[in-house]
């Protein structure tokens, strides 16, 4: 990995103390926001100069110093320079783009707060970021206030998540949670921590990636008082794994945060098996282990950023069997229009009988599993009032997707809106009226 240049190296923070550069609020307070600035960083010819301008009404660019100190100054595919300097390709609207891809705004009973799934919510406290990432999902709403929601917003949402007893985890997310003063994240994160049926908190941050300088003792110490707590942060390339994330990666873990790790896929960043395999190993060696892969999303002006799907099976195919498998992420799309997120993987099932599955491995060695013969289906023993003491808990297991054919609720699933189903009624009126 090529040598981080020391700050002082660059004119514009030639004076910067020490103190002022390990300093949170010097970091945001003196991000890039400008071409002149950038300029005084990286070299930009005068075609980027002018681009980075123009891009600049689509989203923000804000740069932290320290994440800007890592840039390669001449290289142009430099995956931090790529990560954070916007180019031509932006303004580049394709027609399969849209703003709100995920749907995220129609599944929000309260604005700002996403309820898909049944045991969880996603949570946007703010749509400030302490950098803004090119490929941002939300480029919808990041960075258009820069700042904290206003705190009746925020009661809102929470309001929300007291009267609804089926949530038990609760994701922050934003904009960066990280962003907000350690008093207001505590407002959030004690009222959460007074509901009894909420049982995890999951921050959602790219701080530890783009201003490590956060993690502060006293952001740790009001962390590890709400347990559970998670953190998933956002490393895309290894390049990111500096000594300083280290540091907060390590004060995270020493204190009982759990770290996981979401990366999106990049084309010409990290759509490469072999960056890809050096990330999640320097990953588990910082105690954080790799979640999620991202497809990257179908949202407005990151087309140029988009792998096929395929891209993504490969890397898996590169990663399972061949390094630790808790290193192996999930290779996830989170398919467009609210249909949400769907695993993606290599297949391993090479062909099946009525007794015997036949499985191939990492290697291409193939090999049989003898199914057990004779079963009865399995039946609950009487004694077990699981389900009862769930539903009691507010945890009702609702019959979604294909657990209805399996419990023999239904022997089968269809749309709701068939073609055949309104001329099946049309038919059944006129009989009626004949
Ligand atoms: C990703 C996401 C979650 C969390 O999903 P996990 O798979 O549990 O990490 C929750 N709500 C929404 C709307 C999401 O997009």
């Amino acid at each position: 990995m090529p040598e981080i240049r020391s700050y002082r190296s660059i004119p514009l923070w030639r004076d910067v103390t020490e103190e002022q550069w390990n300093d949170w609020r010097w970091q945001i307070a003196h991000r890039i926001t400008t071409v002149e600035q950038l300029d005084q960083v990286i070299h930009l010819s005068d075609e980027e100069k002018e681009v980075v301008d123009r891009s600049l009404s689509l989203l923000r660019m804000a740069i932290t110093p320290y994440y800007a100190s890592l840039m390669d100054p001449d290289d142009r595919a430099c995956p931090i320079r790529m990560r954070a300097v916007p180019t031509v390709y932006e303004t580049d609207i394709r027609p399969e783009d849209e703003a709100d891809p995920l749907a995220e705004d129609v599944d929000s009973p309260v604005p700002g707060l996403t309820h898909r799934y049944p045991d969880r919510v996603l949570f946007l406290v703010t749509d400030q970021c302490s950098m803004y990432c090119r490929h941002c999902t939300r480029r919808r709403m990041a960075g258009e206030t820069d700042r904290a929601l206003p705190q009746s917003r925020v009661d809102d949402m929470i309001d929300y998540i007291r009267e609804t007893r089926g949530v038990r985890d609760v994701l922050l997310s934003g904009g960066d949670p990280l962003t907000l003063s350690t008093d207001r994240l505590e407002y959030i994160v004690a009222r959460l921590h007074e509901i009894p049926h909420v049982e995890i908190v999951r921050y959602g941050s790219a701080v530890p990636v783009v201003m490590p300088q956060r993690i502060t003792d006293e952001l740790v110490s009001m962390m590890k008082k709400y347990q559970p707590a998670w953190l998933n942060t956002h490393f895309n390339h290894p390049k990111e794994i500096t000594p300083a994330s280290r540091r907060a990666l390590a004060k995270l873990a020493d204190n009982g945060i759990v770290l996981g790790n979401q990366s999106v896929l990049l084309r010409g960043l990290n759509d490469c098996p072999i960056i890809m395999k050096e990330l999640v190993q320097r990953l588990v060696h910082n105690r954080v282990r790799p979640y999620y892969i991202y497809q990257c999303d179908l949202s407005q002006g990151i087309g140029h950023f988009r792998t096929s799907i395929g891209k993504g099976i490969e890397i898996i195919e590169h990663l399972w069997g061949h390094t630790t498998g808790f290193a192996v992420p999930r290779f996830v799309n989170d398919v467009p229009g609210g249909v949400g997120k769907t695993p993606i993987g290599p297949n391993y099932v090479v062909s099946r009988n009525d007794r015997m599955v036949i499985l191939r491995n990492y290697e291409g060695t193939i090999g049989r599993y003898i199914e057990p013969e004779g079963l009865e289906p399995s039946e609950c023993p009487e004694e077990c009032k699981l389900c009862d003491e769930r539903r009691e808990r507010g945890l009702d297991e609702p019959q979604i997707g294909l657990s209805q054919i399996f419990s023999g609720a239904v022997g089968a699933l269809e749309p709701a809106d068939l073609d055949r189903h309104s001329r099946n009624e049309a038919a059944r009126r006129r009989r009626k009226h004949a």
